[in-house]
């Protein structure tokens, strides 16, 4: 078994271990699970879940006969949301704090800093975050989908060292062990390619909406970000034992970078770019060798329509080198680029500073 250490866990729990039959909260998979979390926080470490189930709960509350459309499903989670609460507190003689969140929270930057903030204060007092999405107000594109990337998302935004994704499967195989009784378990994955996706088919589970596609996507944003990705199976207790003792029992994915900053992992991974900054060889240079901040002499073109504090793709020939907040708008841009710093006031009539990224605001690709 590989051995793992940490300090502050995001625990991903999935349906499949909150409402086993799919139909309402069961408490039958989650005392070995509060154990551990009780356990450990004696220990001084920091757990937050993401606990998906809301639906699953609500679904028998809910009455259809057929498959159940957005709107039902809404209701479902609207319902089953308070019971899995209610299910998760019962373990537990600290409060337990409900974060309900959308894609679009994470990539809004004052929602961001928000729920960075409420996290640490959560934590701060000793309450443990249970988080969910809120699947009432957002739909498909709305969506982060699966709470697999959710659990992703949050490890990035609260700058946990570790994700545990807690399944009712062992881990990753090398075969589909439904289908093969050979498939082997696959230990520690050091790095996430195209072989390891390869490994995972479609959603397995019958009760949540993830599957080892959805896990290994989880676990690559980690990686990518020096968080460490477990995926163990939550339906065996012994495996929580296990996990005390500092062994996982299951697949460990190895951080493949070191920690970026909260910024730079937030930069990279939920905000989405609204244009395109070209630049030349001497701002390339400054960026890549000197950790400079890009100023208006080194561009050589924009494209898109962005505003001040917008994402933007920091190109050279064509190839992405950073992404970066823009503190000039497009329309500002197409009057600077090339000009010399001090020419910017000249120009526009004011001045935000000499930088149109700054380096703390840039994050290289
Ligand atoms: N948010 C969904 C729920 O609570 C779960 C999504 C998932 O299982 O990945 O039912």
């Amino acid at each position: 078994m590989s051995k793992f250490e940490w300090q502050r866990a995001i625990i991903k729990v999935g349906s499949a271990l909150i409402a086993p039959d799919g139909s309402q909260c069961s408490g039958r998979y989650l005392l070995p699970i509060a154990r551990f979390i009780t356990a450990s926080r004696e220990q001084g470490k920091e757990v937050i879940i993401v606990s998906s189930g809301s639906v699953a709960a609500g679904r028998s509350r809910v009455k259809i006969n057929h498959q159940p459309s957005i709107a039902e499903k809404q209701a479902m989670a609207a319902i089953g949301q308070t019971k899995m609460m209610a299910n998760w507190s019962r373990f537990f003689d600290f409060p337990c704090a409900q974060l309900l969140l959308t894609y679009s929270d994470l990539h809004s930057r004052t929602r961001y800093v928000n729920i960075k903030n409420t996290l640490r204060e959560l934590l701060n007092n000793q309450a443990l975050p249970i988080i969910n999405e809120n699947d009432t107000v957002a739909v498909n594109e709305l969506k982060v989908g699966d709470n697999d990337n959710l659990g992703a998302y949050t490890a990035l935004i609260a700058q946990a060292d570790t994700l545990i994704i807690c399944s009712d499967v062992d881990g990753l195989f090398d075969a589909d062990p439904r289908l093969n009784p050979n498939a082997q378990l696959i230990k520690q994955v050091d790095n996430i390619d195209e072989s390891i996706f390869a490994l995972a088919g479609g959603s397995s589970s019958k009760v949540g909406t993830g599957g080892m596609q959805t896990k290994l996507q989880a676990a690559q944003k980690c990686s990518n970000s020096g968080i460490q990705t477990l995926i163990v199976n939550g339906q065996k207790g012994e495996v929580f034992d296990q996990l005390m003792d500092g062994e996982v029992a299951g697949t460990l994915f190895k951080a493949v970078a070191s920690r970026d900053n909260a910024r730079g992992q937030w930069l990279k991974h939920t905000l989405k770019n609204t244009g395109k900054v070209s630049i030349d060889s001497g701002a390339k240079a400054a960026i890549l060798n000197k950790g400079a901040s890009l100023l208006p002499s080194g561009i050589l073109d924009i494209s898109g329509d962005f505003k001040s504090g917008d994402a933007v793709q920091i190109e050279y020939n064509g190839h992405a080198l950073a992404k970066g907040l823009t503190i000039y708008s497009s329309s500002d841009l197409e009057q600077i680029k090339g000009l010399r710093s001090s020419k910017i006031e000249e120009t526009l009539g004011y001045s935000f500073g000499e930088a149109i990224v700054h380096r703390d605001d840039m994050v290289l690709l």
